[in-house]
């Protein structure tokens, strides 16, 4: 989509959504841009601040100070007028070149008007989209919310230029359809989200045009927030222009039915289109880790995905002439006040907005409460007006150019729209842990199952083998008997034998080739016969063998019993080893656990930094600042207790209290940086809230930041660190502590180092809340406490100086107290030696009245002492502090000044030298 010369040329901040936390402050007040509002006024001289307002300017990378652009559109002459007006002129004159209109009086004289843009009777449909629409509808796609408004009397065009459908002729399209046929171009049907609702307005009701049977939508207010939204209200997905255009036509048809109901007609009536788009942003959305991955990495990219949410809405408004008429058409009391009410009350708001008025009544009506963020708020809002040439109707015309030019003068603070969607993250968090807590259970019955089935086997076997022994041995036994007895029946046979064929009593004595017949040849012969004695021998012989073949037999058996033992050794050690398997497994668990813990700890810091985000959105988008300046810490204790009843809150504070003080501080020395930076964040908002500093600090919290600080090279842990630092640093145990630990000289290093003006912010905020310590004046100023502080003025940025200037403050009171007791001998002020006095007097009249106030009352804290007046008036001080008598907004102050610019007889002397009355 191209730019045009409506479109301003300011490039628009888009929002940093992480990492926003709870120290920063994101109040515009202070914005150095503030001095560019524009001043439109009706003359042609107006063109170069009207040039320099249209730039726009960048407060912070999410925040664009924007004024409402005002497009003015002349309707052509219709049928009635070219007949009724034919003899006159048309009562203005346009010069688009010049962007200007004229009004005129009477025929010699006329106003000249100059607007963002000026589109002649000739424009076309699709000009007025381009110079009109165009740049919001781009904006809403980018993140930002929009609006485009049509404001004019009846008749003039206000439907023609946003509702027209172009049935006849495309080329009469008019906003509407214009609009979504950009934004359905521009979106992605997979990943965006586009929704309309279409609303009417009429006697402070609203109406749903989409369901006319819903004819009372209630309009809610996030109490946080402030954001407006109607919950009620249908609310139609689009995936196609004939969709939207067949939206449309049932919108307008109801809307006729219903204005026929209520004997009215449209022009009483407003009518509110509301684009919703939701869109993921693309490359910032980094997903969890594959179902197997480790869980180590999944830590690491556990990012919540990022979603922009924004919201074009398209106003019909009613009538404009109902404004000042109604009262004298004859209208009920009821009607009258309702048609004006809402119409009279956006008058209202914007003359309040323009003027910069403290009060601004949104809340007198259904309308400006539904436009609350596009006059004033954070949309980017772009109103044509509309006028007719009549000169009859030249009251009408003048006042709607009024309107206009009023609005012009109405600046907004667009703002990207965008979140982290951390309910995804965590349905995806369950969903994983989930997975794991069932993959282990898995895990750990398998191991189970299978030691039992292990064991019973080898029982089984080892029963089994023993069985078997014993019944071989049995056997074996068996056998041997056999055979014993076998072979003693043949040896009786044998012999029975040969008894028979040698006869009774004859011995054979020879010869023979066995040992034991030799032997046998020594034994008297008459004790056994020859044969009787071989037999013998072979029975021994036998039995010789039959012992041999037992015992092999038993050998074997026995090396089988061996072989069955190392198998049922080598059992156990197999068993053993599953239980050491097994004894992994529930180590490993531990460890899955441990890693569960951490993702809870960095869902909860997630989650603080989503509300804090939040919040800081809200804060930016109220614009308003925190009146006191005092120290850092009391809004951001204020939201803590406001936020303590919320039910979200508490279940991340229990969420906390799982993991454990003791194991997020033991997080921050771990090795990975990631980590380190979601635990510190984690201290930080910890520390945030009085309730646990104590805690923290007994843990050893502080001495781990200040590590940490000494440590870490990131900016990132820099700033949360000191943050948390500067928190803890409001209690004069821990400021002492901190001094103790060489504190001042870390935070003089981190200073150094910073790039971030928020790193800076909060180091001064930290040393600014030593410099309120009676007893650590003298060591502070030594360690080069002071020397930093005034180091980091080169940084411009208010909210720093801020910090300066309330450290300043604090020390020239301390100084100012120690001087003033009995006894106490003491020189000029630390700050004037140090060279703070010039600072001092260049930004005592700062225009950011936080830093005034602080440099103000160090003035008058320096003035006490009689010792600092000569440098004083050698540095100007003087005058600053007569200014401050007369002008300063507060009287305590200024009645200090002024009684120290009488009691002082050496401010009196120059005084009295310069001829300036202060007696
Ligand atoms: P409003 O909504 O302000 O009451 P409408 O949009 O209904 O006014 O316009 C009134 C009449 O004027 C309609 O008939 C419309 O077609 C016609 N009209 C309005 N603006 C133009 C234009 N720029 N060119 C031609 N006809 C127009
Ligand atoms: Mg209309």
């Amino acid at each position: 989509m191209s730019s045009n010369s409506y479109r301003n040329g300011s490039s628009i901040g888009r929002g940093g959504g992480g990492g926003a936390m709870k120290l920063e402050n994101h109040s515009s007040k202070y914005s150095p841009s503030s001095s560019s509002k524009s001043k439109v006024q009706p003359t042609a001289s107006s063109s170069t601040s009207l040039r320099r307002s249209s730039t726009g300017s960048s407060r912070d990378d999410s925040t664009v100070s924007r004024r409402v652009r005002v497009a003015v559109r002349l309707r052509p002459r219709n049928a009635e007028e070219m007949v009724a007006d034919a003899d006159f002129a048309d009562c203005v004159e346009s010069q688009p070149e010049l962007k200007r209109l004229k009004l005129r009086k009477n025929n010699w004289d006329s106003d000249t008007y100059e607007f963002d843009e000026v589109l002649t009777e000739f424009a076309s449909q699709k000009r007025v989209y381009e110079v009109v629409a165009k740049p919001v509808v781009e904006s809403v796609l980018e993140g930002y919310n929009g609006t485009v408004m049509a404001y004019g009397q009846t008749g003039t065009g206000k439907t023609y230029t946003l509702g027209r459908l172009g049935e006849e002729d495309a080329a009469d399209r008019g906003i509407m359809l214009r609009a979504m046929e950009d934004i359905l171009a521009e979106v992605s049907p997979e990943n965006d989200l586009v929704s309309v609702s279409y609303l009417q307005l009429y006697m402070e009701t609203v109406q749903d045009l989409l369901n006319p049977t819903n004819d009372s939508i209630s309009i809610v207010e996030d109490p946080k927030s402030g954001d407006v939204s109607l919950p009620g209200a249908t609310l139609v997905e689009i995936r196609d222009h004939k969709s939207f255009k067949e939206l449309l036509q049932l919108g307008e048809a109801h809307r006729f039915a219903a204005n026929t109901k209520l004997n009215t007609e449209s022009s009483r009536s407003h009518a509110i289109l509301m684009v919703h788009i939701k869109r993921s942003v693309k490359g910032r959305n980094s997903s969890l880790s594959s179902e197997n991955g480790s869980m180590a990495l999944m830590g690491k990219t556990l990012k919540p995905p990022v979603v922009r949410k924004s919201k074009l809405v398209i106003v019909d408004l009613a009538g404009s002439e109902r404004i000042d008429k109604s009262g004298s058409e004859g209208h009920t009391l009821e009607e009258a006040k309702s048609i004006n009410l809402s119409l009279s009350a956006l008058g209202k708001c914007i003359n309040a907005l323009a003027e910069n008025s403290a009060h601004v009544p949104v809340r007198d009506s259904k309308l400006t409460r539904l436009l609350r963020d596009s006059f004033g708020g954070t949309a980017r809002t772009s109103l044509v007006i509309t006028i007719g040439p009549s000169p009859r109707h030249r009251g009408e015309t003048s006042s709607t150019i009024m309107f206009g030019q009023r609005a012009m003068k109405v600046e907004n603070m667009v703002k990207i729209k965008e979140e982290f969607d951390y309910k995804s993250l965590s349905r995806r968090l369950e969903i994983q842990l989930d997975k794991l807590i069932a993959e282990h259970e898995r895990q750990q019955k398998a191991f189970q199952d299978e030691i039992e089935r292990m064991a019973l086997e080898a029982q089984k076997r080892i029963s089994e083998v023993e069985l078997s022994y014993a019944d071989a041995l049995e056997k074996e036994k068996l056998r041997c008997q056999k055979d014993y007895l076998e072979s003693v029946k043949r040896l009786e046979e044998q012999w029975k034998e040969k008894q028979e064929k040698h006869g009774h009593g004859k011995v054979k004595l020879g010869p023979s080739d066995d040992g034991i017949e030799q032997k046998s040849n020594r034994v008297p012969p008459v004790l056994f016969a020859p044969g009787e004695v071989a037999e013998i021998k072979q029975k021994l012989h036998n039995e010789i063998l039959l012992r041999k073949a037992a015992e092999a037999e038993i050998d074997n058996l026995k090396s089988q019993l061996i072989h069955w033992k190392q198998t049922e050794a080598a059992r156990n050690a197999e068993l053993l080893k599953v239980r050491k398997m097994l004894e992994d497994e529930v180590c490993q668990k531990a460890k899955l656990e441990e890693e569960i813990e951490m993702l809870q700890s960095q869902l909860l810091q997630i989650s603080f930094e989503a509300d804090e985000s939040r919040r800081n959105l809200d804060r930016g988008m109220g614009g308003n600042t925190p009146s006191s300046m005092e120290s850092l810490m009391p809004e951001v204790k204020h939201q803590q207790l406001r936020d303590s009843g919320d039910g979200e809150k508490a279940s991340v504070v229990k969420l906390f209290e799982q993991v454990g003080l003791h194991k997020i501080l033991s997080l921050l020395e771990s090795e990975d940086a990631d980590v380190r930076i979601h635990a510190v964040k984690v201290v930080a908002n910890l520390a945030a809230e009085e309730s646990n500093q104590e805690k923290i600090v007994e843990a050893g919290g502080l001495t781990s930041l200040l590590t940490l600080l000494r440590s870490s090279n990131d900016e990132t842990v820099h700033r949360v660190a000191a943050g948390a630092i500067a928190n803890l640093a409001m209690n004069e145990t821990n400021q002492e502590l901190i001094m103790s630990q060489g504190g001042i000289s870390l935070l003089s290093l981190t200073a150094a180092k910073a790039q971030d003006p928020q790193t800076l912010r909060m180091v001064a905020g930290a040393i600014a809340n030593l410099c309120g310590n009676d007893k650590l004046q003298a060591k502070l100023r030594a360690e080069g406490g002071v020397r930093a502080l005034l180091g980091m003025v080169g940084c411009r940025h208010p909210d720093v100086l801020a910090q300066v200037a309330r450290g300043i403050a604090n020390f020239a009171k301390c100084e100012s107290r120690a001087s003033s007791q009995a006894g106490t001998k003491s020189g000029r002020s630390v700050l004037i030696e140090d060279g703070a006095l010039p600072w001092i007097v260049q930004n005592a009249n700062n225009e950011a009245s936080p830093i005034r106030r602080h440099i103000e009352l160090a003035l008058c804290h320096l003035a006490q002492h009689e010792i600092n007046a000569k440098e004083m008036i050698n540095g100007g001080a003087l005058w600053e502090l007569v200014r401050i008598s007369r002008d300063c907004s507060r009287e305590d102050i200024r009645a200090l000044a002024l009684r120290i610019l009488k009691s002082s007889p050496s401010f009196q002397a120059e005084l009295k030298r310069l001829r300036v009355d202060y007696g």
